[in-house]
């Protein structure tokens, strides 16, 4: 009895393992040479950015993150822009306007942020994540008063930021899983005052079915789908979707990020956009869904749908991230000794009339 015990839990290969080594296949391919640091990267510890509450009185927060070297990713690049516009002609279409703030400390600089501490009204102060992931929130470049679906939304830190920009008209955040969208809540109630978190509408949906439930009627629509999930899938065993009994559903995931993009574009109305997003590095979870989309729903659908032109993101965020520069269509932040942040993928489509 005991032998047989024995057997059956004797040595077995960590599933972070076999990630690393799908890995390897795949995005040496397509990294190449770059593949090496990128992988050590995800090895090593992730940075995070601060995005502050400004739900919360925030200006000692800012002394004390000033003081400690760390400074506004945003607001930099806000200043980059205004400084490259007066240069160019014509002007560079960049407008990083933008009420988020969000602090990271510089290049190589790898100082952790004390856990978050709640005001005098019990609201936290920051809400910690990875910077990049703010990256497709800017993207949406919300206007006042639009209304804004984010699809898939919990734990919701993107939802959060979404918030932060102070001028979401109505904002529904739906996620498919009962469990996730409780952390939602959490969220929303530990970062966002009472009568703004009640004015958000928390749906837990399966995303695709989307258009039928409730039609096209979002100005944005943040699409952030499930994806491997590079980082957490070399480094964490619990959960990880190279685990084989989840072969299926990982074979899978570019089938469901196609479902659910095709379903953001079509809960938009004409002329709205749509940002995609993974953080994943996989061609075939980012690019490759970009490309299906735009051509099912001409075929399909007939709906025209333009891919925007992100590359100006290249230019004013690089000093904080490392941007892969092969992209066809959207943009990449390629893990980095010196800036740890991402993979993170984010495509903006635009619906034609
Ligand atoms: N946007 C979130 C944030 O910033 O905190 C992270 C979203 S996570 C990358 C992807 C989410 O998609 C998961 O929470 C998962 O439950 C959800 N999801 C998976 N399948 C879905 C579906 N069919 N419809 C809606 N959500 C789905």
């Amino acid at each position: 009895h005991y032998k047989k015990k024995w057997a059956t839990t004797a040595p077995r290969i960590p599933v972070t393992r076999l990630a690393l080594h799908h890995f390897d296949t795949t995005y040496s391919l397509q990294l190449r040479d770059l593949w090496p640091s990128v992988r050590a990267s995800l090895l090593c510890e992730q940075k995070y950015g601060a995005l502050l509450n400004n739900f919360s009185p925030v200006d000692h927060v800012t002394q004390e993150l000033e003081l400690l070297n760390a400074t506004d990713f945003i607001s930099q690049a806000h200043k980059e822009a205004q400084q490259l516009q007066q240069g160019t002609s014509p002007p560079l279409r960049a407008s990083i306007s933008s009420n988020i703030k969000c602090y990271t400390f510089p290049r190589g600089d790898i100082t952790r942020f004390r856990p978050a501490r709640p005001d005098v009204l019990g609201l936290l102060d920051y809400y910690l994540m990875d910077a990049a992931s703010l990256l497709p929130v800017l993207a949406l470049n919300v206007q006042p008063d639009d209304s804004v679906l984010d699809l898939c939304a919990a734990p919701g830190g993107k939802t959060l930021a979404l918030l932060q920009t102070g001028v979401c008209g109505h904002l529904a955040a739906n996620d498919i899983s009962i469990s996730r969208t409780k952390r939602l809540y959490q969220v929303l109630q530990s970062y966002v005052p009472k009568e703004i978190r009640e004015a958000v509408s928390v749906t837990s949906c399966d995303g695709r079915d989307w258009e039928q439930l409730k039609g096209s009627t979002f100005h944005k629509v943040l699409v952030d789908v499930p994806c491997t999930t590079d980082r957490h899938s070399v480094m964490e065993e619990e959960n990880n979707i190279f685990h084989k009994k989840r072969t299926k559903e990982r074979q899978m995931l570019p089938m469901l990020q196609l479902q659910l993009l095709m379903a953001g574009i079509l809960a938009t109305k004409p002329g709205g956009e749509v940002v995609y997003s993974t953080c994943s590095l996989s061609p075939l979870q980012n690019e490759h869904v970009i490309e299906r989309a735009v051509e099912i729903a001409e075929t399909q659908f007939s709906i025209s749908v333009h891919v925007e032109d992100l590359s100006h993101f290249r230019i004013l965020f690089q000093d904080t991230f490392c941007f892969f520069s092969d992209c066809q269509l959207g943009e990449l932040v390629l893990p980095n000794l010196t800036a740890n942040f991402g993979p993170m993928y984010f495509c903006k489509l635009r619906r034609i009339e």
